[in-house]
């Protein structure tokens, strides 16, 4: 908290960054002695998806400043995301599972900048310039690094203890970050923004992307509703098994069709593990995927669940349907 909280920020990159760390900690198990190993490349990849969103023109005042000066990561995002978009790959995900060229060659080249700033500095106290490498030795770090420093040192290794945390504290985190993020964003941009709209804007799932969805969700569940088994009218909402504000997962095997009522009673709630198990075991997941380009993303669906989950107290409520909760057991 130390270190998102003081000094003022040249960029987002640090907050992308801290984000992009709590999602692998809470998707992964650490190794036995409690560390956990994280590639660049993947820390690059979901810094990718956070400002994917975030590149779309916002209401009036166009594409949002997210470094002070200079070209920027977001800049580059914007580029790519418009080519793949073009051709049906609607979310960073999409691109990465298609192994699309422009998306590997946008990961390749923003690495670098991944490696040279907000992981060289992420644990600097700003404006203090002590360095306290709790999280990760960051000693192959540098400021200027070749291509080939990048791909010698290739990964961070998080101390014994630190997934664990970040996994236990997620929820907090996020929020945390979230609302730093929105701040940095207005005094970066220097404009009169609604904080509450930005946040939506910054943070809320793809609702363009979902659309492709609805039809192939639909028939899939014969046209019911995932969690009621209502027959669905035209109220047909995209719903985010595992919750979108907890660990965000744009893939076919955490999305169901679900009419409004049960969508917005569960809201951000962590369902029972039953739904989870049924959305995990449904059949045809990779005919949706293919029919709307959208990832399966099972693996990472499951894990996050299992994250998700393990974090949470014994006690905690669990949403089984509209107005009726579980206790979680652990
Ligand atoms: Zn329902």
């Amino acid at each position: 908290m130390q270190l998102l909280e003081t000094g003022r920020r040249e960029s987002t990159y640090k907050l992308a960054t801290v984000m992009a760390l709590v999602d692998i900690c809470v998707e992964n198990t650490p190794a036995p002695d409690g560390s956990l190993a994280v590639p660049i490349d993947e820390i690059t990849h979901r810094i990718v998806a956070y400002y994917w969103q975030q590149v779309r023109p916002f209401q009036q005042h166009g594409p949002l400043a997210q470094v002070k000066r200079g070209r920027s990561m977001p800049d580059r995002i914007a580029e790519a995301r418009n080519d793949l978009i073009r051709e049906g790959l609607r979310t960073a995900e999409a691109a990465r599972a298609a192994s699309h060229p422009s998306y590997q060659a946008l990961v390749r080249s923003l690495r670098k900048t991944v490696a040279q700033y907000p992981l060289t500095h992420l644990q600097t106290v700003l404006d203090t310039r002590i360095r306290d490498d709790f999280l990760f030795d960051a000693s192959a770090f540098r400021k200027k690094m070749t291509v080939a420093d990048v791909n010698r040192v290739a990964m961070i290794v998080l101390r014994p203890g630190v997934p664990e945390g970040l996994r236990r504290t997620s929820t907090l985190l996020r929020a945390f970050v979230r609302s730093l993020w929105a701040q940095d964003v207005i005094a970066l941009n220097r404009a009169e923004l609604d904080a509450e709209d930005l946040d939506g804007f910054l943070f809320g799932a793809d609702r363009v992307a979902l659309r492709a969805l609805v039809d192939p969700l639909r028939d899939l569940q014969g046209d019911r509703c995932f969690y009621c088994a209502t027959r669905m009218r035209d109220d047909v909402q995209i719903d985010h098994v595992v919750p979108w504000s907890l660990v965000p997962i744009d893939g076919v095997a955490n999305l169901v069709a679900a009419d409004t009522r049960c969508n917005l009673d569960k809201s951000a709630s962590v369902p029972v593990r039953m739904h989870i198990r049924r959305a995990l075991d449904r059949a045809h997941l990779d005919d949706v995927a293919a029919a709307t380009k959208m990832p399966v993303l099972f693996r990472r669906t499951a894990s996050a669940a299992e994250g998700m989950y393990g974090s949470l107290p014994v006690g905690s409520l669990l949403w089984r349907q509209v107005q009726d909760y579980e206790l979680h057991t652990g």
